[in-house]
C-alpha cells in the first residue's frame, strides 16, 4: 500500500558542526541551510571566490576511489557520502551544505554527528509532495572486481547487504528496512574501516593527514585496531549500507526497492545510482513542455467537443493547455495502448502512425484558427502539408504536446501554421500545414 502522500522536507534552521577533514587534517566547519522545494542537496564552497556550489547529482560525481567525489567544472567537494546518507535517511530532502573546505568534517567516520546536526536544524515540511520512484523491473550492476548490486521492485527502500573483505576476511551480512528511527539506530553509528594494507600506501604519502583511530576502525590480519569499542559486532556491514544509501542519494529521487548488495563499495553503488538515473529518465511520467501557456484559455474535452466536429476514434486532442496571444496554441493528447490503430500498427510492436500525429497538429490549429475567426460556425480544412517531418516513434504510454503556431494568415480563409508534436521534451513531429475555411 503507498503511504499517505508525504511532504518534501528541509532543514528547519541553519545548523553547524566543525571538526578535522580526512584527507588535508585541516579544521573545517559545515553549515546546513534550509532550502526551497526541489532544490535537492547542494554544497557550496565558502572558503572560494563567489562560493560555487555543486549539485549533489550523480552526473557530477568526479571520483570513487576510497570515497565519493563531485564537481562542476574545477571546484570539487570529496567524502559526500556520510552527510547525503544522514540527510536522505533522515528525510531532508532540499538543503544547502555550506563547507569552509573542500570535504566535510570526519566526525567519529559515522554518519552519527551529521544525525546529530540534522535534529539540532529540524525538520520542516514543505508545500509539495516528495517524489518517489517505484522501480518496476530489477536492475543490477557487476563489476570486475566481484561487487554485485541488484534492485527489486518493493513498496519500501530495504537494503540487505554481504560485506566481505580480503581473503573473505570478516564476511558480515545484514538486511534492513531504511527508516530514519532504523537508521539512525542501526546504520549511522557505523563507522569508517579499512583494511591495513589498503592504508599504509596512503599514509607513507601523507595523503591522509587527518586520519586516526579516532576517526576509523583498522583491520590488520585479524586483529581490530579501534580507539572505542566495536559499536556492533557487524558494523562493517552497517558501515556499508551507510555508504550506499549516501551515494544513491546522488540519484536524486527517493527509491522505493530493495538494494541487494554483495562487496558494495563506492564504484558500484555510483553505478547502481547512474543506473536507476536512466531508469527513472526512461520511465518518468511526462515531463512538462518547455512552455506551458500561462493563465486562462484552457479548453476541457467538452469545450474542444463543442469546436471540432470530429469523434472517437478520430479526435486527436485531449485538451487544449492554452493560447499565447493570437497566434500560438497548445494542446495535449495521452496516447495509451487502447487507441485502436495499435491493433494493427503493428502487431506486438505499437507505434503511432506519424500521419495522426499530423491530424493531431490539425485538429489544434483549427482551433486556434476558429478562435482567430471569431467563430465555430466555419470549419477549417486541412488543404497542405510541407516539410512534415518525424523525427522519432510514439508508444503507448507517451503524452503528445501539440503545439501550432500560426506563420501566414490571408484575409480569413487562408492561413499556415507551423505546428508540432513534443513528447518528454523532445520534438517528434513538425511540418506546416495550410487550411482553408469553408462554413460548415
Ligand atoms: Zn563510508
Amino acid at each position: 500500500m503507498p503511504a499517505l502522500t508525504e511532504f518534501q522536507q528541509t532543514v528547519a534552521k541553519s545548523a553547524s558542526l566543525s571538526g578535522t577533514s580526512l584527507h588535508t587534517g585541516e579544521k573545517t566547519t559545515l553549515r546546513l541551510q534550509p532550502a526551497p522545494v526541489d532544490h535537492g542537496v547542494r554544497f557550496k564552497r565558502k572558503d572560494l571566490a563567489d562560493e560555487p556550489t555543486i549539485d549533489a547529482r550523480i552526473e557530477n560525481v568526479k571520483t570513487v576511489e576510497r570515497a565519493t567525489t563531485i564537481g562542476e567544472g574545477a571546484v570539487r567537494v570529496h567524502t559526500v557520502e556520510h552527510v547525503l546518507s544522514a540527510l536522505a535517511a533522515m528525510g531532508i530532502d532540499n538543503a544547502v551544505v555550506e563547507m569552509d573546505a573542500n570535504e566535510p568534517p570526519i566526525g567519529d567516520g559515522s554518519a552519527k554527528p551529521y544525525v546529530e546536526l540534522i535534529k539540532k536544524a529540524g525538520a520542516a515540511p514543505q508545500e509539495a509532495p516528495r517524489r518517489y520512484f517505484d522501480l518496476r523491473e530489477p536492475l543490477h550492476v557487476e563489476t570486475k572486481s566481484g561487487s554485485l548490486l541488484v534492485v527489486l521492485p518493493d513498496e519500501k527502500f530495504r537494503i540487505s547487504c554481504t560485506q566481505s573483505g580480503p581473503d573473505g576476511r570478516f564476511t558480515q551480512f545484514l538486511s534492513t528496512e531504511i527508516t530514519p528511527a532504523v537508521y539512525e539506530r542501526e546504520i549511522a553509528p557505523a563507522r569508517t574501516f579499512v583494511f591495513y594494507e589498503d592504508v599504509q600506501p596512503l599514509m607513507e604519502k601523507n595523503l591522509i593527514q587527518g586520519g586516526s583511530l579516532e576517526n576509523a576502525v583498522v583491520i590488520r590480519g585479524d586483529a581490530v585496531l579501534s580507539k572505542e569499542p566495536m559499536r556492533f559486532t557487524d558494523e562493517f556491514v552497517r558501515h556499508k549500507i551507510l555508504d550506499i544509501v549516501g551515494d544513491l542519494a546522488l540519484f536524486g529521487h527517493r527509491l522505493r526497492g530493495h538494494v541487494i548488495a554483495v562487496k558494495p563499495g563506492h564504484g558500484p553503488n555510483t553505478e547502481l545510482a547512474r543506473c536507476l538515473s536512466r531508469e527513472y529518465a526512461k520511465t518518468a511520467p511526462m515531463l512538462q513542455p518547455r512552455r506551458m501557456p500561462a493563465g486562462e484559455g484552457a479548453l476541457d474535452i467538452n469545450q474542444v467537443m463543442e469546436i471540432l466536429p470530429h469523434r472517437y476514434p478520430f479526435l486527436m486532442v485531449d485538451r487544449i493547455l492554452g493560447f499565447e496571444g493570437e497566434t500560438k496554441i497548445t494542446g495535449m493528447k495521452t496516447v495509451t495502448i487502447n487507441e485502436p490503430f495499435f491493433a494493427g500498427h503493428f502487431p506486438g510492436h505499437p507505434v503511432m502512425p506519424g500521419v495522426l500525429q499530423v491530424e493531431a497538429m490539425a485538429q489544434v490549429a483549427s482551433i486556434l484558427l476558429m478562435k482567430l475567426a471569431q467563430s465555430a460556425s466555419r470549419i477549417g480544412y486541412f488543404m497542405s502539408a510541407d516539410e512534415v517531418k518525424f523525427r522519432k516513434p510514439v508508444f503507448p504510454g507517451d503524452t503528445l504536446f501539440i503545439t501550432a503556431e500560426l506563420i501566414k494568415a490571408r484575409s480569413n480563409r487562408l492561413a499556415k501554421a507551423h505546428c508540432s508534436c513534443v513528447v518528454n521534451d523532445a520534438v517528434v513531429s513538425e511540418g506546416d500545414l495550410m487550411f482553408t475555411f469553408l462554413d460548415k
